[in-house]
């Protein structure tokens, strides 16, 4: 057994591993770079396209997925492996990526063609069998709806390997904690906050519900930059929270007067998104799920509208607050975020909730960074904005499981695995988790 890692071995994006088992070349994810990241062109690459014998898919996100198309392409040909929602999202989710791409057309819908054909969903849990004695199983890595790790066996030789994919932050909402893992030779394990705990998920709901009504008393709009997959669900299942709950209701009142204060989701592909989660309760945890018997849609409300025409989102860039528009994307590097920052980020009696991580040389990084300061702007296009309107940072949203969350999965597996490799993290995140790993007797590396 032999590991290579093409991408996203010392970064948080970029994701492509190879596994050479029993003379079969099995791929894990396929990811794009983004920022200063990089992963090798395909064509310097140890493996051909054509020779890849499976390809794995741990989730849907870009970094994990974007360059699947480029794959086919150049001559793959195989079955993709993945979880059943995590096949359901791969279309949006690519036909979205494609777009900023060089590829004709034509030549997308050609492409995602194929990428149904060769996709295939499999169940959680079970174990499926590949060819040369190699079987696999996916568990349930609770990062985003469909998110899996995957383990290997040999059936022949007995060795073992679990790839991690991204694993979710336990008390995620709408979906389940991460599985346990099985035993195993080898642990390829994701390690993003390797060196960071994040806030718990009822302080962090305090603070949204706190934030919320501050940025609310002066009936501006608050503008919340959000990722389609994950982040989008996430916060529309604790605003319906705040909206229905009893406890937080009470806590802040001003969130639920009369007059209920309007949810856009003004992202064409988060709303196509959020109906692939709406659709697919099955995948809930249990919490949604009897939210969900008792009446109450976990990631609907009656005040919650989608802008999916163009001219809707003009017509609500025009429009004055109050108001909660959550739009694309997330680091503000493009998407309608951008007319609805162009139009309102003079206006002091608008926020701007950051709720994700925002990447050097983006322009969310420049807003979080100039906004703080008196007389900060930015620049969009050729126009230059005061950054009048309040800026905040919502800590806690993360999708990746911390420190703590990292050591505690590896330690609910029954036996230590042989040896630990970490990957997917700069390199303090990943020094600092193999020293807690080590600390604990795991035999662990960066
Ligand atoms: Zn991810």
């Amino acid at each position: 057994m032999d590991i290579i890692h093409i991408g996203g071995e010392n970064t948080v994006t970029g994701s492509c591993h190879l596994l050479k088992i029993a003379g079969l070349n099995i791929m894990i994810d396929c990811g794009m770079a983004q920022g200063y990241d990089s992963v090798p062109d395909i064509d310097k690459w140890p493996v051909s396209p054509k020779e890849i014998d499976y390809l794995f898919i741990t989730h849907a996100h870009i970094d994990h997925i974007g360059r699947i198309p480029e794959l086919i392409q150049k001559g793959f040909v195989r079955e993709i492996i993945c979880t059943h929602p995590t096949k359901i999202l791969l279309g949006p989710m690519l036909e979205d990526g494609m777009k900023f791409s060089n590829i004709s057309e034509k030549e997308r819908v050609k492409c995602l063609k194929k990428i149904d054909e060769f996709s295939w969903g499999f169940e959680y849990g079970k174990y499926f069998d590949l060819k040369k004695g190699i079987r696999f199983k996916l568990g349930c890595a609770g990062h985003i709806l469909g998110s899996s790790f995957v383990r290997f066996e040999d059936t022949g030789s007995g060795e073992s390997v679990i790839f991690s994919g991204d694993l979710g932050a336990t008390n995620t909402p709408i979906l389940p904690d991460p599985d346990p893992p099985e035993p195993c030779d080898l642990l390829v394990l994701e390690s993003t906050y390797g060196n960071r705990v994040h806030e718990g998920r009822t302080s962090r709901i305090q603070r949204l519900g706190k934030m919320l009504t501050k940025a609310l008393e002066d009936g501006g709009k608050v503008f919340i930059p959000a990722f389609a997959l994950g982040r989008t669900q996430e916060l529309l299942y604790e605003m319906d929270r705040l909206f229905s709950d009893p406890d937080l209701k009470k806590t802040f009142p001003d969130l639920t007067p009369d007059k209920k204060i309007p949810v856009f989701v003004d992202t064409p592909l988060g709303l196509r998104i959020t109906a692939v989660y709406s659709n697919l309760s099955v995948f809930w945890d249990n919490e949604a799920k009897n939210l969900y018997r008792s009446g109450d849609h976990p990631i609907d409300f009656d005040h919650l509208y989608a802008v999916s025409s163009h001219r809707a989102h003009e017509k609500l860039v025009e429009t004055s607050g109050p108001a909660i528009i959550l739009a694309g994307a997330g680091m503000c590097t493009g998407g309608r975020i951008i007319n609805h920052l162009a139009a309102g980020i003079e206006n002091p009696e608008n926020d701007v909730f950051f709720v994700g991580y925002q990447a050097k040389g983006t322009l969310g990084r420049e807003i979080l960074k100039y906004g703080r300061q008196p007389g900060g702007h930015i620049w969009i296009g050729n126009q230059k904005l005061q950054i009048n309107a309040e800026i905040y940072q919502l800590s806690g949203y993360s999708a990746h499981a911390d420190a703590d969350e990292l050591t505690g999965w590896v330690a609910s597996m029954p036996e230590k695995p042989g040896k630990i490799k970490l990957v997917h993290g700069e390199p303090a995140a990943k020094q600092a988790l193999a020293s807690r790993l080590q600390g604990m007797g795991y035999n662990a590396r960066t």
